[in-house]
């Protein structure tokens, strides 16, 4: 691991053991994040985002999931190898997790001030007089008005903005290195999802912390993100830097999402573009390249054998369009 790097993601494969077959949901998945860095990561409904994000913090159910391969580097540590005990050490104090909806990961029937005094007396030394002062001011951090009232309050007395900030204040209590934020403003409408997105990159220039965005939402991700990791069926099919993949798309998968993107610009007639076909099932999946059933470019080989990500101008991308080994590919 270089000096820069904050976590190392090697070759990392979860599964699920379920009654119809096993669920092949990451598969061999391999990155960095450096401190500082904001990444992110997209793709479709169940392209194994969000399992990659619960399996770097060691929250895969077990059974019916199960991590078969890989390691996730931590401080010259492969966290899947640590004993429980030091589990309670890293989550919400060295990584922590920002969820969908506020509302199922909150305690209903815990105040505010309950649910996050909790996570400051457990990792810090501070006096009760203290953690109040802290949970305030986390609280004017994220932007709520009248914290002392919103602490004596329960999650259903919010609106689904103020709860995501009391997340993201709790995300932020134990000022992490990394934060792993799960679609944080998917269910918000779109004036707070800016808000949140404002709030987001705010912190992280505050604090350098590393954030590893998972969306489907490529708005946002242009909004926060220096880095894009293009997820399908699992695996990462294209790693590339925000602006050269917005300019530029590579792999055919990313070139359907951009174009699936609703413009301003658009004539009303004008239908929306869609990728055709559906994600492939994870229990049975294609032969070779996954994406070759929904593709417009593939040829023969892209049946047959899987593409690995290859390097091609300074990103990498997993197709056999840019693989070196396939004759018919494109011209660099
Ligand atoms: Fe399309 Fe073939 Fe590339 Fe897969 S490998 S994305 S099928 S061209």
């Amino acid at each position: 691991m270089t000096k820069q790097t904050l976590l190392r993601v090697e070759n990392l494969h979860t599964e699920f053991r379920t009654l119809f077959g096993v669920v092949k949901a990451v598969r061999g998945i391999s990155f960095e994040i450096s401190p500082g860095e904001t990444i992110g990561i997209v793709g479709e409904s169940g392209c194994g985002k969000s399992v990659t994000g619960l399996s770097i913090l060691n929250l895969i159910p077990n059974p019916p999931g199960l991590i078969t391969q890989g390691s996730i580097w931590w401080e010259k540590e492969d966290l899947l190898k640590i004993p429980r005990k030091q589990w309670l050490d890293i989550r919400g104090n060295k990584i922590s997790m920002i969820f969908q909806d506020p509302m199922s990961s909150l305690n209903p029937v815990l105040t505010i001030r309950t649910q996050m005094k909790e996570i400051l007396q457990y990792h810090t030394q501070k006096t009760a007089v203290e953690i109040e002062a802290e949970c305030i001011s986390l609280l004017n951090k994220v932007r709520i008005r009248k914290p002392k009232e919103v602490l004596s309050q329960y999650p259903h007395q919010l609106s689904g903005g103020m709860r995501q900030r009391i997340m993201i204040a709790i995300a932020i209590a134990c000022h992490p290195d990394l934060i792993i934020a799960d679609e944080p403003t998917t269910s918000l409408d779109v004036t707070v999802q800016a808000q949140m997105i404002d709030l987001l990159r705010d912190i992280q220039v505050r604090t350098n912390t590393a954030i590893l965005l998972i969306t489907h939402n490529l708005a946002v991700v242009a909004g926060m993100c220096q880095r894009v990791l293009v997820f399908y069926a699992g695996k990462i099919v294209e790693d590339s830097a925000i602006d050269d993949l917005f300019a530029h798309p590579l792999h055919p998968y990313t070139m359907g999402l951009l174009k699936a993107v609703p413009r301003l610009t658009s004539l009303d007639e004008e239908p929306l573009a869609t990728i055709p076909g559906s994600p492939p099932d994870l229990i049975a999946l294609p032969t070779g390249c996954t994406f070759h059933p929904r593709c417009q470019f593939a040829m023969q080989i892209c049946a047959i054998e899987e593409p690995t990500l290859q390097t091609v101008k300074g990103r990498k991308v997993a197709c056999w369009l840019y693989d070196p080994r396939n004759p018919g590919r494109l011209a660099e």
